[in-house]
């Protein structure tokens, strides 16, 4: 795991040390789930290495949504919280002992958005703890969650801007430059771009932008950036705020339909996004 705070996740558990209740804020949705799913398949995999092996029952059972050690609570998409209903699943996986290795996991997000019986219904849970079950609960401030649940828990920042928790890569410096190349200095082409980013990047792409978007993003209103200022700021001259909302909608609808198509195109997804906005 690249991540500095996924390591740490997996320090303590190696070292028997994890604590029971975890809580990932951030800013970014989608950077607090991944890492959530990679440490839990790699807390609940059976041949474990640095990574998950992918090839245990637990990894194949894990990929398929169907670990019997894993319980993953999020709202339903017709409503606005993750009600009492919701939690309900909750007392029944977590009596007993796990089917495969030493924890089971339940993953909850997005946390903030609990109504205020349901997170009544977890602070239960996480006020006394069950030895082998692990919780990782995920908002994008702690700010909003419940005073008595935060106290409860390891909080772990996932703001990509925050040097400790978010190991920031030479990828995404990469990336902002040859973005400068082709919107200030038009020293490139979006064809050229895409043919370059896909190969260098055939898995990550889509992250790695959504990154640096981020960064834009909090440069535009902050003046700081995660990474080399002067590049961004020159890239902020020509991005006004409208325009780097309008790409991180855009990036994100298409990352959700890269991640549920069967046979994505990706550089037809990049260049829809490069030439578009
Ligand atoms: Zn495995």
């Amino acid at each position: 795991m690249k991540n500095l705070a996924l390591a740490k996740l997996q320090s303590l558990a190696l070292a028997n040390t994890l604590p029971h209740a975890w809580l990932f804020t951030g800013a970014i949705d989608s950077i607090k789930l991944d890492a959530a799913k990679e440490f839990s398949k790699w807390l609940l995999c059976t041949n474990k290495g640095q990574a998950a092996c992918g090839v245990c029952k637990s990894c194949h059972l894990f990929a398929a949504q169907t670990h019997p050690d894993f319980c993953e609570i999020s709202k339903q998409s017709d409503k606005l919280s993750i009600l009492i209903d919701d939690v309900r699943v909750l007392p029944d996986f977590i009596v007993g002992k796990p089917q495969f290795g030493s924890k089971k996991i339940v993953l909850l997000h997005p946390a903030d958005a609990m109504h205020k019986q349901a997170a009544n219904s977890i602070l239960k849970n996480l006020e006394e703890p069950c030895g082998n079950t692990v919780f990782l609960l995920l908002a994008k401030h702690s700010q909003l969650l419940l005073k008595t649940i935060v106290s409860r828990c390891q909080i772990l920042n996932f703001n990509v801007t925050n040097n400790e928790s978010v190991a920031l890569s030479p990828d995404v410096a990469k990336m902002t430059t040859d973005l400068t190349a082709l919107w200030v200095y038009k020293s490139a082409t979006v064809v050229q771009i895409v043919e370059q980013w896909s190969k260098q990047w055939p898995n990550e792409v889509l992250y790695w932008f959504e990154l640096v978007l981020a960064d834009l993003i909090k440069f535009k209103y902050t003046r700081e950036s995660a990474e080399a200022t002067g590049v961004i700021a020159v890239l902020d001259k020509v991005l006004t705020a409208n325009r780097l909302w309008q790409m991180l909608a855009r990036l994100r609808q298409a990352r959700y339909w890269y991640a549920t198509n069967h046979n994505p195109n990706l550089q037809l997804i990049l260049e829809d996004l490069l030439l578009t906005v």
